[in-house]
């Protein structure tokens, strides 16, 4: 099948096939209300974009009196490829060009294998989906890690749970496995985008978005962009200190939230309740399984034992310290938790707000929600979707 070649010619192309990703197939006259054109040059715009092949005609519109036009929509065999790698498990998704999930796998990985395993491993499962026949191909593929990028050449940098990542051209590599464009992003930045796009910080222009997994990143959303900052380390909370002289820590330095609170720290502190005797929930569960990871720590919690909650309530109010900091800087409108954490749901959520409440000046915390993410596994893959359509559906 044809792939995407052409790129909107102008700043009015690239808006239009937006609005169609975001809001799905519409009338001309529709599209005429959201974008400042007059009738006539709304008309040579779109039928621009009808001999790119980007858009098609498609079914009748309803009628607003006089004659009816077609539907216009974006062409429906365009395919985007997200990818969201994070420490221990990866995403694969393909999408439509309006970002729906036509397939998804999920399978269980180690970053720590290097960047020549893994992309082996997700080549294999993009080779998985396409065999099902949702995707012959893809127009463009965005692509999530778990440290910080250089995101103008797509590489990672010194990431501290990644050995062999830093530097290693991720980009470039997938663009010719896959023969199309790439992005590549921080996954938490994919997290906040994907939960922008689709989730639960639709329509909010400034947020927070935490991901709280193996390790702790924050996305931080200004004026409905990501804010990378100037080396793509923006948002790295999970080093920032939370216990002077604390636990030592994978980047080098002690008392980092992540060495306190994380998917891995939650494990280590799970296992030595067990071991100690405060825990006879997660004894057993340790027994039968020989390791324990956060879903232990969940479930003994809501078999109501109370070393597996204090683990909870402890880390949530670690979270909620640091989280409260960054709301004092910077006035979000909301703050949305994520990642494989959020099975702790309710008590990690409640130790967190109450912190945040506690800490932070009632001006700043006044309306201010702090939620769960509403896409859970799938926020990263839709952000990955939406970072290259993003790119793609900019003026060439
Ligand atoms: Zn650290």
């Amino acid at each position: 099948m044809r792939r995407m070649t052409a790129r909107p010619a102008n700043a009015h192309q690239a808006r239009l096939l937006r609005l169609l990703r975001d809001g799905g197939p519409n009338s001309r006259a529709q599209l005429g209300d959201q974008v400042e054109l007059s009738r006539s040059k709304l008309a040579v715009e779109v039928d621009r974009l009808l001999e790119t092949g980007l858009v098609i005609a498609d079914g009748l519109a309803a009628s607003r009196g006089g004659r009816r036009s077609h539907n216009i929509r974006l062409a429906p065999q365009l395919r985007f490829l997200g990818v969201d790698i994070g420490a221990t498990s990866v995403d694969v998704a393909v999408t439509n060009a309006e970002l729906e999930i036509l397939g998804h796998l999920n399978q269980p990985m180690d970053v720590r294998e290097g960047p020549v395993a893994v992309f082996e491993q997700v080549l294999a499962m993009v080779a998985k989906l396409r065999a099902t026949g949702v995707a012959d191909g893809f127009d463009g593929a965005g692509v999530g890690v778990p440290g910080p990028v250089r995101f103008p050449d797509g590489v990672p940098v010194a990431p501290p749970i990644m050995p062999g990542w830093d530097g290693f051209p991720v980009r470039e590599v997938l663009s010719q496995e896959l023969g199309c464009p790439v992005m590549v992003d921080n996954d938490v930045n994919l997290m906040a985008t994907g939960e922008q796009h689709a989730g639960v910080a639709r329509s909010v222009r400034d947020f927070l978005c935490v991901k709280i997994g193996t390790g702790i990143g924050c996305g931080i959303v200004v004026s409905g962009e990501v804010h990378r900052g100037t080396t793509g380390s923006a948002g790295d909370i999970g080093h920032i200190q939370v216990e002077p002289d604390g636990r030592p820590c994978a980047c080098g330095n002690r008392g980092c939230l992540e060495a306190h609170f994380s998917g891995a720290a939650l494990a280590r502190d799970a296992e030595a309740a067990a071991l100690e005797g405060r825990s006879p929930e997660l004894a057993t569960r340790l027994a039968a399984a020989g390791t324990l990871t956060a879903v232990d720590v969940a479930a003994a919690a809501t078999a109501g034992d109370g070393a597996a909650l204090d683990l909870i309530r402890e880390g949530g109010a670690r979270t909620g310290q640091v989280i409260a900091g960054l709301v004092s800087f910077f006035n979000p409108g909301l703050v949305v938790i994520g990642g494989g954490v959020t099975g702790l749901g309710h008590t990690l959520l409640a130790s967190i707000r109450t912190q945040v409440y506690r800490q932070s000046l009632p001006l700043a915390t006044g309306n201010l929600p702090i939620v769960l993410g509403e896409l859970g596994p799938v926020a990263g893959v839709i952000g990955a979707a939406r970072l290259i359509s993003d790119h793609l559906f900019s003026p060439a």
